[in-house]
């Protein structure tokens, strides 16, 4: 498995900087956010150094695939109120415009009671 040394979310995957986990199997990985801008906030990485959506490739699309799925039931482990009165928000800044700060794919899931710090 690929990994970039001076990645801070390889770092996380391969247990060389602590995080909370929320989950985690072969490929993937989920923790929660150091600065969360709601009640729930965590972040799903692969543990595969992609640095972002725009560097996916045919051969991600299976574990793409598994983190969505992963998704909505972790979303509900954390503390999500289910659909339609919860729910959640799913976020994947990609690229300088789009807004992102870690040069590893990672998909955001935030939720909980409103108001939410951010978004
Ligand atoms: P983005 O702007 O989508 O790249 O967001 C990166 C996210 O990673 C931010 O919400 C940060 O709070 C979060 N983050 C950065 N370093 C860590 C870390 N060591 N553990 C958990 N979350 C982190
Ligand atoms: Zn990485």
């Amino acid at each position: 498995m690929t990994h970039d040394p001076n990645c801070i979310f390889c770092k996380i995957a391969e247990g060389k900087v602590p995080s909370r986990k929320v989950h985690e199997d072969d490929e993937i990985l989920a923790f929660h956010d150091i600065n969360p801008w709601a009640p729930v906030h965590f972040l799903l990485i692969p543990k595969e150094h992609v640095t972002s959506m725009a560097h996916v490739e045919d051969r991600h699309a299976a574990m793409l695939g598994r983190m969505m799925s992963l998704v909505p039931r972790l979303a509900q482990q954390e503390g999500c109120r289910p659909y339609p009165e919860g729910g959640f928000r799913l976020v994947c800044n990609t690229g300088e415009e789009g807004g992102q700060e870690v040069q590893h794919l990672h998909f955001h899931v935030i939720g909980g009671p409103r108001p939410w710090k951010k978004g």
